[in-house]
């Protein structure tokens, strides 16, 4: 536990100055909080279809709030089955008589203005992308915003060039694809399925979460701005009922869904017999794997950043560290001692390393299974970190020792930050634990020699795998899981070809 002790501080003024200081880490912060002037969020948002927002069938709306105080950012609109009809009319519209026909490089110049106004209104979409969401305006403005433009820049280029990714073959579009989006990164996965599917010609209607809906509908303002053609791009709000919509109506070629997978496989069944594509990107547990020749404290720093940043709110979490057994108690005094350091509090300051946990139901999951952790007699450890007062969801950086295999946390996924750390002797012990789980998304290994590396990669069974780094993104990469991670792939040319007959 970290030590504290009040000291009084002369400030320049000449009056003194409460300061807490932690011998731990042996810094504090002043608060450096991100302006919220330059933003605009309206008190209602209706829904976007065929180029228009227009009011929802039934008239109904739901609150979305800020979880780091719980205040009602604004009242979002809930598409019902009427609404999705009228969205994928306008998506089949747009489809037989504009988006299918046009050249490929005009589709391509709508991309691009895309990607650019997205890049000027970044710091918008950052600080909106925080406050509806809970997430760290430094993860929002470094990770998230970047990230999402880059996928636009990326996708717009291969707009006119897809017989080049795909020689001697003559790719053409699916048709309207059906898309659906979690809360975790709202802006990047809206841009992860909207740009590849545009640039392949296909029309779109995507439905964001329910709690992380308005950086969807500012990405809506901005389709606006950059002119695209009415009902390319119609982009709804809803809880899962308006998901299930979307998925069970039959003018849909494609259902891109990211989210948990027990709705996956919901989605699949909906879809069976029916000649509907899909891509399914699904939860994870991943093994992260430090080998004792590895670089201990960056080892220490990406395990940090695996499983803590972004509230563990990662489906390519970290969210299990196996740790060789001879560096391990080493490894875990290190981690300690970098946990005590983070700081848990206010998203919007730009000193917060862990910001709020989405929402009270998801809060709730976490507390359940730091229950369930206890009561299988894995040792308990959390930093000695204050938490805000009063309102917002929040949650310290947990961690579990001597988890073992058969541990319920060890083995289903958490979406928070919370780490089950087990230990091993040999590579072959590690590989085999590692992969003894139903998913198989991402995973990383520590080490200092290549040829490790290529040997655990070939035989971890997990989608993408870094090596001496974590959470690592880039467009030109593909994305996607094994066994009940789901299955096809975003990102690069395997992401084009989900939106293509080829
Ligand atoms: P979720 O409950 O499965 O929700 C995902 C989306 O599906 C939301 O928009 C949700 O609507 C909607 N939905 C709910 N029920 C539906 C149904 N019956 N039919 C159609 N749509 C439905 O997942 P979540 O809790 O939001 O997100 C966390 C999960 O996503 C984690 O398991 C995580 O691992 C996974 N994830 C995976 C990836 C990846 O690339 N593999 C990336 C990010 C997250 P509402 O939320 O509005 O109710
Ligand atoms: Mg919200």
């Amino acid at each position: 536990m970290a030590t504290t002790a009040k000291q009084k501080i002369k400030a320049s003024n000449g009056n003194s100055i409460d300061s807490s200081l932690d011998f731990n880490s042996g810094w504090s912060y002043s608060p450096a909080p991100e302006s919220t002037d330059h933003i605009e969020i309206k008190d209602q948002y209706e829904l976007f279809i065929n180029g228009k927002f227009v009011k929802p069938a039934k008239g109904k709306y739901f609150p979305t709030i800020n979880p780091a105080n719980e205040k009602r950012l604004s009242m979002v609109a809930e598409a019902t089955k009427e609404d999705v009809d009228k969205a994928v009319k306008a998506a089949r519209n747009a489809y037989n008589n504009v988006w299918s026909k046009m050249p490929a490089r005009e589709r391509g110049k709508y991309i691009y203005r895309i990607a650019r106004i997205m890049q000027e209104r970044a710091r918008e979409f950052a600080v909106i992308e925080t406050l509806d969401g809970g997430k760290t305006i430094r993860e929002a403005r470094d990770v998230d915003v970047p990230l999402a433009a880059a996928h636009f820049f990326y996708y717009a280029g291969w707009a006119d060039k897809l017989e080049y990714a795909f020689p001697g073959k003559s790719p053409h579009p699916l048709g309207v694809a059906g898309q659906i989006i979690p809360w975790n990164f709202p802006l990047l996965m809206a841009a992860w399925k909207i740009a590849p599917a545009l640039a392949c010609g296909n029309t779109v209607v995507l439905k964001s979460a329910e709690t992380t809906p308005l950086t969807s509908l500012k990405l809506a303002e901005v389709i606006q701005e950059a002119g695209l053609p009415d009902g390319v791009v119609n982009i709804i709000t809803g809880a899962g009922a308006t998901g299930a919509e979307i998925v069970n109506h039959p003018d849909i070629n494609k259902v891109a869904f990211t989210g948990s997978t027990a709705v996956g496989k919901i989605i699949q069944n909906a879809i069976a017999g029916t000649d509907k594509k899909a891509t399914l990107e699904l939860g994870g547990k991943a093994a992260n794997i430090v080998l004792d020749d590895a670089p201990l404290d960056q080892a220490v720093e990406g395990i940090i950043n695996g499983i803590y940043f972004n509230q563990g709110h990662v489906c390519c979490a970290g969210s299990r560290l196996f740790i060789q057994e001879d560096v391990a108690d080493i490894v875990v005094r290190k981690l300690k001692d970098r946990m005590e350091s983070l700081i848990v509090g206010d998203p919007m300051d730009k000193n917060t390393d862990i910001g709020a946990i989405n929402s009270k139901e998801q809060l709730g999951v976490i507390n359940k299974y730091i229950k369930i952790g206890k009561g299988e007699g894995a040792e308990f450890y959390q930093s000695s970190c204050s938490l805000p007062n009063g309102k917002g969801f929040w949650c310290k950086p947990t961690l579990f020792l001597n988890v073992s295999q058969s541990h319920r946390i060890a083995q289903e996924e958490i979406f928070g930050p919370v780490l089950a750390v087990q230990t091993f002797r040999t590579v072959e012990e590690v590989i085999e634990k590692a992969n003894n789980t139903p998913y198989g998304l991402s995973a990383g290994v520590w080490t200092d020699k290549g040829a490790k590396i290529f040997n655990m990669t070939n035989k971890l069974r997990a989608g993408v795998i870094w090596a001496n780094t974590y959470n690592k993104f880039d467009p030109a990469s593909p994305f996607g899981g094994y066994k009940e991670s789901g299955f096809g792939r975003e990102g690069g040319l395997h992401g084009l070809a989900a939106y293509l007959h080829v």
